[in-house]
């Protein structure tokens, strides 16, 4: 642990905590995504983040093998889990089971906020293909989602 035992939230930002950018990798579409590493503990052998998706942005549409639990923070928005799209605001829980299709988009007006808590080790995200991308628009709950 390199930072003190308490580090103070003030305005959606903690003391000793990098704002980073969402992701490295080239070519995988997201907006305007911000990231902060709250917990690294292997020994709990789990990672808590704070990711902030700015008015009408969202993060990637993606699926992996490693689970997601999500508690939204702070502004509103949908997100997408496997086959439905459900509205979510501040304090839900949503749980991204594996290998489940999954984004959040955050409403005109106000950013949406929200922890995630994964496996320190953990699989790359997979992007969906074209023929992954036109199987998820054939059910028009997704296709409406997605825009
Ligand atoms: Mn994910």
């Amino acid at each position: 642990m390199t930072h003190p035992p308490v580090r103070r939230f003030k305005d959606f930002r903690w003391d000793d905590t990098s704002l980073l950018a969402y992701r490295q990798e080239a070519g995988v579409p997201f907006k305007d995504v911000t990231r902060q590493i709250l917990f690294e503990a292997p020994d709990l052998l789990g990672e808590l983040r704070y990711f902030e998706v700015a008015a009408q942005g969202f993060s990637s549409l993606e699926r992996h093998d490693h689970r997601h639990a999500v508690v939204i923070l702070r502004g509103h928005g949908r997100c997408l889990v496997g086959d439905s799209v459900y509205d979510v605001g501040p304090l839900d829980l949503v749980d991204i089971p594996p290998m489940t299709w999954h984004q959040f988009k955050a409403s005109q007006g106000e950013p949406l906020g929200f922890l995630c808590l994964v496996n320190v080790e953990r699989d790359k995200a997979q992007l969906p293909s074209e023929t992954d991308l036109a199987e998820m628009r054939g059910n028009p709950v997704i296709d409406g989602f997605l825009g």
